[in-house]
C-alpha cells in the first residue's frame, strides 16, 4: 500500500520568524498521523530553523532544490550533504518553475536525482506539460518525455527513493485545477511507463503526487482517485488551517 505524502513547497517565501510561526501553527493541529506523511519544503534560509523545529515531530522537511555535486566553485549553489547537514530527507526537483525560468533540462534534473538518491536524499521529480502542450493533445507525449530522460539510468532500486510530482503548469499558481479525472488518467499513464520502464512492483510502489492549485475545497475529490497518492501543494502550504485540511483530507 502507498502511504499518501502532503508536501508543502513554500517557494521564495517566508521569512524565518514567519517559517517559525507556520510551523509551529501545523504542529498545534496536526495531531500524530499515522495513514500519511507530512513534508515542509522551506527556503534554503529557513532550512536549520525549521528542521530544529520539527525533528521528533511527524514533519518532515524538504529543500526546493540542490546542485548535483557536492562541494566546489559553484557559486549561489547547495549540495545534497548540506541538505541532510540542515535535518532535509527530501529534495523536490525539476519544478516546472526551475525548468522555465533557469533553463533546467531533463539530463541535469537527472543529474540532480542521482546526487540526491547517492546522498541518501529522497527526491520529488515534478513533471507536467504547458497549456499549448496539452491543447495541442502532447500531454502524455511530453509527460513521458520528461519520465524518461529525469530517470534515465536508475535502478528499481533506486526508484523507492523516487516520488513522482504531475504538475500541469497550466494549474500551477493559477486556480485552475486540472480535472480529478484528467489528473488520473495521466497519473495512470505515468504508472504505467513506471512499470516498463523498472518493474510492476515499482509501479506499483511509487507514490504519485498530483500539484496544481490544491486547495482545501478540491483536495478530498482528488485524494479519491486511485492513481493520486498525495499533494504538492504551492500557495495553500503557506497559511497553517488551510495547509491542516489538505493534510486532513478525507
Ligand atoms: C507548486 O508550486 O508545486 C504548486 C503546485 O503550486 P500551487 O499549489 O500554488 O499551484
Amino acid at each position: 500500500m502507498r502511504k499518501p505524502l502532503i508536501a508543502g513547497n513554500w517557494k521564495m517565501n517566508k521569512t524565518v520568524a514567519q517559517a517559525t510561526e507556520l510551523v509551529e501553527g501545523l504542529l498545534a493541529g496536526l495531531g500524530q498521523p499515522q495513514d500519511r506523511e507530512v513534508l515542509v519544503c522551506p527556503p534554503f534560509t529557513a532550512l536549520h530553523a525549521v528542521g530544529r523545529l520539527v525533528e521528533g515531530t511527524p514533519i518532515m522537511l524538504g529543500a526546493q532544490n540542490l546542485y548535483p555535486k557536492d562541494s566546489g566553485a559553484y557559486t549561489g549553489e547547495i549540495s545534497a550533504p548540506m541538505l541532510l547537514e540542515a535535518g532535509c530527507s527530501y529534495v523536490i526537483v525539476g519544478h516546472s518553475e526551475r525548468r522555465g525560468y533557469f533553463g533546467e533540462t531533463d539530463e541535469f534534473i537527472n543529474q540532480k536525482i542521482k546526487a540526491a538518491l547517492g546522498a541518501g536524499l529522497k527526491t520529488i521529480l515534478c513533471v507536467g506539460e504547458s497549456r499549448q502542450q496539452r491543447e495541442a493533445g502532447q500531454a502524455e507525449s511530453i509527460v513521458t518525455k520528461q519520465v524518461r530522460g529525469c530517470l534515465a539510468g536508475l535502478t528499481a532500486e533506486d526508484m523507492a527513493g523516487v516520488v513522482i510530482a504531475y504538475e500541469p503548469i497550466w494549474a500551477i499558481g493559477t486556480g485552475l485545477t486540472a480535472r480529478p479525472e484528467d489528473a488520473e488518467e495521466m497519473q495512470a499513464c505515468i504508472r504505467s511507463l513506471l512499470g516498463e520502464l523498472f518493474s510492476e512492483e515499482v509501479a506499483e510502489a511509487t507514490r504519485i503526487l498530483y500539484g496544481g492549485s490544491v486547495k482545501p475545497n478540491n483536495i478530498d475529490e482528488l485524494m479519491a482517485q486511485p492513481d493520486i497518492d498525495g499533494a504538492l501543494v504551492g500557495g495553500a502550504s503557506l497559511e497553517a488551517q488551510s495547509f491542516l485540511r489538505i493534510i486532513h483530507f478525507q
